[in-house]
């Protein structure tokens, strides 16, 4: 009987416990976000950009590209999806606001990579150039992503 009690008198202790256990305190994700990202807007290099080196050569249709923001992952900058015949979507994290001009111009070099062909998508798989993607491989080895950051940097800093 004592020891039933004893019992008893730990299971209430543990359950008062997991109760009165503070929670943790909930940021608001507008704090964490340090610039007005709904005031951002592609620069002209990005649009330059898009005539350029994006859109094929005229007779040929061309693409919509178009962007919004987008609550992400906290890991995920921006998204770039080919969702519709010559339509692309980038989805841009507000976490990252400080950093759109890069991060919509590293987006805007796989939409490229995807115009090309060279990222492409069939039902669940991905192919890069013709071979399986391998989504193991770490990000900052994917040879795709390797593309974007280096073209994306050298274009920022030769507009800068
Ligand atoms: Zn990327």
């Amino acid at each position: 009987m004592l020891r039933q009690l004893k019992f008893l008198i730990v299971m209430i202790l543990m359950i008062t416990q997991i109760k009165t256990k503070p929670k943790p305190p909930r940021i608001p994700i507008n704090n964490l976000i340090s610039v007005d990202y709904k005031t951002w807007q592609p620069k002209d290099f990005h649009k330059e950009w898009i005539r350029d080196s994006l859109q094929p050569g005229i007779p040929q249709i061309p693409w919509t590209i178009n962007w919004e923001y987008q609550p992400l992952n906290n890991r995920i900058a921006g998204i770039t999806r080919h969702i519709d015949t010559r339509y692309i979507l980038i989805d841009l994290n507000p976490l990252y606001a400080y950093e759109w001009d890069h991060v919509f111009m590293h987006e805007l070099i796989h939409a490229q990579q995807i115009i090309k062909g060279d990222l492409r998508q069939e039902g669940d798989t991905w192919y890069w150039k013709g071979e399986m993607v391998d989504w193991s491989i770490p990000w900052g080895n994917r040879p795709w992503e390797i593309d974007a950051e280096k073209r994306a940097k050298s274009f920022i800093n030769s507009r800068k």
